[in-house]
This record gives structure tokens, C-alpha cells and sequence, in this order.
């Protein structure tokens, strides 16, 4: 059954590069997976991010959450390893006892997908006519979601003038067929000097 709509926005996630494809609209996005780990032991320690170990941890009802645990390598949005890989148990358990003081209890561990983009900036625009992606979002989407759904409701609704900055995620920036690696979604990139 065929079915038309005045808009479409596709919002799929780790999916959202082959559902557009179907579609015939290539975009540039791999999944990858991302790690979190739960402990049940007490901490009381501020949020933290390591940037140089790569392993954030903030307090958690049951004791402490911690990641990121990135794997970067495209996976498959369909068939993809749910459980957390021993080194990620391993090596942020390590960096929690080193940096925190923090034995880990482990009661939950997991992975999940994130969606790369070339240059880390998501893709938030028109793809086609009436058709638009709001997708890439690397390890940030909850921070960016409020201000995201405004930008969509905005872009879609053609509101004048558009929602400052987010023409820098327009996806037209790409051809949709570029070669990239998969870069840390926490990674903080500055215009400075080394
Ligand atoms: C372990 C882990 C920790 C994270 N921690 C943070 C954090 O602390 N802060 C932060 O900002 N971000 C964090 N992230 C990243 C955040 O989860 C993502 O950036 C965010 O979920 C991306 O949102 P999204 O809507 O693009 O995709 P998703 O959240 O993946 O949602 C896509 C939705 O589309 C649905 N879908 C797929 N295909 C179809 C289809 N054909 N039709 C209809 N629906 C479809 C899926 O079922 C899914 O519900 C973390 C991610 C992981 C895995």
C-alpha cells in the first residue's frame, strides 16, 4: 500500500541510512556501538569524563553508571552483539578503580548503537522534497534532543527566519557515498592549537 504525506521525517536511527536508501537517498551514517555498565557498589563522587582513557562515570540509583566503551566499526542495525565485550567490563573497571576508587559491582552491562557522521555534526535537514532526516548524533543525542524536535517541527513547518546554526547540519553537505572512520562520540574538537 502506498500512502502520501505532505512531510516525512525520518528519525530511525541506526537505521536511518538504509530505510533512505530504499528510498533512493544516500546519506552518509554508520552505526557503531557504544558500551554502559551499571555498578551496585555506593559511590558519592561527582560526573566525570576521562578524556584520555575514554570511560565517563556519574552516580546511578544503584551505585554508579559508567561507559563509553565506543567500538568503531560500522555495525549492523539488524544484527549487532547487545551484550557488553569483557574488555569494556574490564578496562573501565580498571580506569573506575584507578581514577575513582571505585570497584565496580557489576550488575547490568550492554552496548547500543550511536550513528557516525564525516565531520561528527548531525544530519538535520531536507534530504529530498518534503522528505527530511534528523539522524547522526554520535554519543549526544539526549543532550540534543529538545532543541532537535524545535528544529525539525521548525524546518519541516518552514518557519522564517530558520532556527539559527542548524544550517550546519544540513545534509547536503555530503553526497551521502563519503569514506570516514568512525570517531568517539564524546570527542571534543577545538579549533585551537594542539
Ligand atoms: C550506552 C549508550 C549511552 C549513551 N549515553 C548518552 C548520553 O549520556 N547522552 C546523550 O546525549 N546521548 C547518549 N547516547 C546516545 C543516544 O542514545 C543517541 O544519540 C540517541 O538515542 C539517538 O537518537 P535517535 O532518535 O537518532 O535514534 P534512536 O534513539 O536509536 O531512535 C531511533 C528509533 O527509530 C526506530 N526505528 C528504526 N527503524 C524504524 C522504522 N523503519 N520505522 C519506524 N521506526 C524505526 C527505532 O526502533 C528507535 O526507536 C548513548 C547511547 C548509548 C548506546
Amino acid at each position: 500500500m502506498t500512502r502520501r504525506f505532505d512531510a516525512v521525517v525520518v528519525a530511525a536511527g541506526a537505521h536511518t541510512k538504509r530505510l533512505l536508501a530504499d528510498a533512493g537517498v544516500r546519506v552518509p551514517l554508520k552505526p557503531y556501538r557504544v558500551q554502559a555498565l551499571v555498578s551496585g557498589r555506593a559511590y558519592d563522587g561527582p560526573m566525570w569524563y576521562d578524556a584520555s582513557a575514554g570511560v565517563y562515570a556519574r552516580p546511578h540509583p544503584a551505585g554508579l553508571l559508567a561507559g563509553d566503551g565506543t567500538v568503531p566499526v560500522e555495525a549492523d542495525p539488524d544484527e549487532w552483539a547487545r551484550d557488553a565485550d569483557d574488555w569494556f567490563r574490564d578496562d573501565a573497571g580498571a580506569v573506575l578503580r584507578d581514577r575513582a576508587g571505585h570497584d565496580p559491582a557489576v550488575e547490568r552491562a550492554w552496548a547500543g548503537l550511536c550513528t557516525a557522521t564525516p565531520d561528527g555534526d548531525p544530519l538535520l535537514g531536507a534530504v529530498a522534497p518534503g522528505v527530511y532526516v534528523a539522524a547522526g548524533w554520535q554519543g549526544h543525542g539526549f543532550m540534543r534532543a529538545p532543541a532537535t524536535g524545535e528544529a525539525v517541527a521548525a524546518l519541516v513547518l518552514g518557519d522564517e527566519p530558520p532556527v539559527p546554526g542548524v544550517e550546519a547540519f544540513d545534509p547536503e553537505r555530503f553526497d551521502g557515498d563519503e569514506e570516514f572512520e568512525i570517531s568517539e562520540g564524546m570527542t571534543v574538537e577545538t579549533d585551537g592549537p594542539d
